[in-house]
């Protein structure tokens, strides 16, 4: 699909004719029409293919023209025009948090910045103090922005990654003389954000593959053409790489290009102390080759029991494949419900009855409604009122039987300033599941988040801490908050820990799960969905969880209802 293309032209062709200033309306057109894009359901192609681009809220005969064009041929003239008068660029600078239209044309206009090299000199020499309207807080938040944005820097999402990687994946399997294909590298440890696209291919006709994979759509740039390996820049800015194997040693590619290196390092150093020596091609003693076809081979011949691909960090999975003590990890299968998902009735986009009949397509056992409460205005939060009256509405859907499943009544409640939540405990103990979490102060010093939280989740109607650490990946750091003292307090409190599947959150991180389960805590893993098509992201916090360590016994949504309220009460 292209929609996230053109949406990000359009944002682009906004900012630059905010920049050119000679129409006032047109960059406020051209936003909110990638806004209306962004939010299709439907690929934007064959939109355009019926006709019926102008049926798009926002995007008249003109700008339909200019979408038409770029599907065509890949570019927009005007935009082309823009770029050469205009050097800004626009995708850089936007990916660095609280740098929106308004500070690049201040910036580009005050002190000729384009990139984020130049800004990124021009904050470290003050230049940006005393510009209209940049005061110092703005400047704190622009310099992390910048580190973020370096660090983040040519990364994609790991939910994003997974159509582009489907796409390659069907594209390639049509070609002739084709037999396997996998994606290796950091996809295949199903990292939270991924840099180069790894593709490995066992083929008859390489040169057949090798001419196709470069004309594939969505190349933007050849960088290398050749009989084993070629790697192209796909327009969205990813890279990816395909490597042709021959058929005895894919086992020992897989291993190889998955990684991690670190992991790699080490699983070699064990093979030479066997007298084995271990590469891309395969494991060899001398000149004869000990294994190579099957990756789970290669493990055995050294020794270890097969290792996940998620857990080949080296943190600790060498020496547990060692010893037989690798964990049993978690999969998608063993879920069964959800604990933490949002309607219309605060900022969702479905009704209770649209999300509950998605919920049972998944034939879930039980489904927790959470929505935000009052004190987050800006998410329509409910207040007690209202609260009660989704509690009777939802007592009456369970006992008219039309969904199989349990609803759960729950919220999602908002922990204030002062760790105290913003609704009644008169309420909150009428509910199945209170998810308390942070929205607001999240610039607040270590000590204070910490007490907060901590005082927060000793009301003994809590029974999750939603998203702990409110991070958002490539967006917004974590807060400062001690999560040793926070586990500490769960554990003495019977609270639990959430997994937010949400694709920018991931909340906990792989270490902190493992630290939770150290500390004894159980976990939840919910998706916090805020439309239909957002339950789909419990894969992620189940791949999330793998790499956490994390087994079905640790997590409490993969137990039978009974079970798992017995788990939530104190
Ligand atoms: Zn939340
Ligand atoms: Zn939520």
């Amino acid at each position: 699909m292209k929609n996230n293309d053109v949406v990000q032209l359009l944002n682009e062709m906004a900012v630059l004719l905010e920049i050119q200033g000679t129409d006032k309306f047109k960059p406020k057109a051209y936003s909110r029409a990638a806004r209306s894009i962004a939010s299709l359901g439907e690929d934007i192609e064959a939109i355009a293919a019926r006709g019926e681009l102008t049926g798009i809220p926002g995007v008249g005969k003109s700008l339909a023209d200019k979408i038409d064009a770029y599907l065509k041929t890949g570019s927009i003239n005007q935009l082309e025009q823009l770029r050469k008068e205009i050097p800004v660029k626009v995708r850089e600078l936007d990916a660095i948090p609280g740098v929106g239209p308004m500070t690049m044309k201040l910036l580009y206009e005050n002190l000729g910045i384009t990139d984020l090299e130049s800004l990124e000199k021009a904050v470290k020499e003050g230049q940006l103090k005393g510009l209209k309207g940049i005061g110092q807080k703005t400047v704190d938040q622009i310099s992390e922005g910048i580190q973020l944005a370096r660090a983040g820097f040519g990364r994609t999402l790991l939910a994003n990654a997974f159509p582009i990687v489907e796409g390659i994946q069907a594209s390639l399997r049509e070609i002739q003389g084709v037999r396997k294909i996998t994606i290796a590298g950091s996809f295949r440890r199903r990292k939270e954000t991924i840099g180069d696209i790894d593709v490995l291919v066992v083929t008859d006709e390489a040169e057949q593959l090798m001419n196709a994979f470069v004309h594939l759509e969505g190349v933007a740039d050849v960088l290398a053409h050749g009989p084993t390996k070629s790697s192209v820049r796909l327009a969205s800015g990813i890279q990816v790489d395909v490597r042709v194997l021959p058929a005895d040693s894919y086992g020992a590619g897989l291993q190889y290009f998955t990684g991690s290196i670190d992991h790699n390092v080490h699983v070699r150093t064990i093979a030479q102390k066997r007298g084995l020596r271990l590469s891309e091609y395969g494991l060899y003693r001398g000149d004869e080759q000990v294994a190579g076809r099957e990756e789970d081979a290669i493990y055995s011949a050294v020794g270890l029991d097969y290792i996940e691909p998620e857990l080949r960090e080296d943190k600790g999975e060498i020496e547990a494949a060692q010893h037989h003590e690798l964990p049993k990890l978690i999969e998608l299968k063993h879920i069964r419900g959800d604990l933490h998902t949002h309607t219309d009735k605060s900022d969702g986009a479905n009704s209770i009855e649209e999300m509950l009949d998605a919920a049972a397509r998944k034939s879930y056992e039980y489904y927790c409604i959470s929505d935000h409460t009052k004190s987050l205005t800006i998410a329509r939060g409910m207040t007690e009122e209202q609260i009660l009256a989704s509690i009777s509405e939802i007592d009456e859907f369970n006992s008219s039987g039309r969904w199989k499943m349990r609803v759960l009544k729950g919220a999602e409640v908002d922990i204030l300033s002062n760790g105290n939540l913003d609704i009644s405990d008169e309420v909150l103990q009428q509910l199945d599941v209170v998810t308390a979490s942070v929205h607001s102060k999240m610039k607040d010093t270590k000590e204070a988040i910490t007490d907060r939280v901590c005082a927060a989740i000793q009301n003994r109607h809590v029974d999750i801490l939603g998203h702990p650490t409110g991070r958002l990946l490539l967006k917004r750091s974590e807060y400062e908050v001690d999560l040793e003292r926070v586990f500490e307090t769960a554990r003495a409190s019977g609270v639990i820990m959430e997994l937010n599947s949400h694709p920018e959150r991931l909340d906990l991180n792989d270490g902190n799960l493992r630290a939770a389960k150290r500390y004894g805590l159980k976990i939840a893993i919910n998706t916090d969905a805020h439309r239909i098509g957002e339950l789909d992201n419990m894969q992620f916090g189940v791949f999330q969880a793998r790499r956490g360590w994390l087994e079905a016994k640790d997590v409490i949504n993969t137990y039978p209802l009974k079970e798992m309220i017995k788990l939530l009460r104190k």
